[in-house]
């Protein structure tokens, strides 16, 4: 029986490369590599760089924060209801 490889093993996601000229290595964070990424973080840190400033050279993306928007929606959503209810409980408890 001849040996079936199946690619359920990885799935093909693009290899996004560091945004940093010349280096090549994979990015994990805002568009750079870990090593590029850390040294960002310290200057920004040190009050040397600003996430702006990196991104308006091309140097960094935004933040990845589309699910975190989502639940941010579904949350304020849900304090909103929360708050209705206890506006009508507070106006039911005033009116007895
Ligand atoms: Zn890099």
């Amino acid at each position: 029986m001849g040996t079936k490889q199946s690619t359920t093993t990885r799935p093909t996601t693009p290899k996004k490369v560091c945004l940093v000229s010349g280096c090549g290595r994979p990015a994990m964070a805002r568009g750079l590599c870990q090593a590029c990424y850390a040294a960002a973080r310290k200057k920004i840190a040190a009050g040397h760089e600003t996430w702006e400033h990196l991104i308006s050279l091309g140097l960094a993306k935004h933040a990845a924060q589309g699910r975190r928007g989502v639940f941010g929606e579904a949350l304020a959503r849900a304090r909103r209801e929360d708050d209705l209810a206890h506006g009508k409980a507070v106006k039911i408890s005033t009116l007895r």
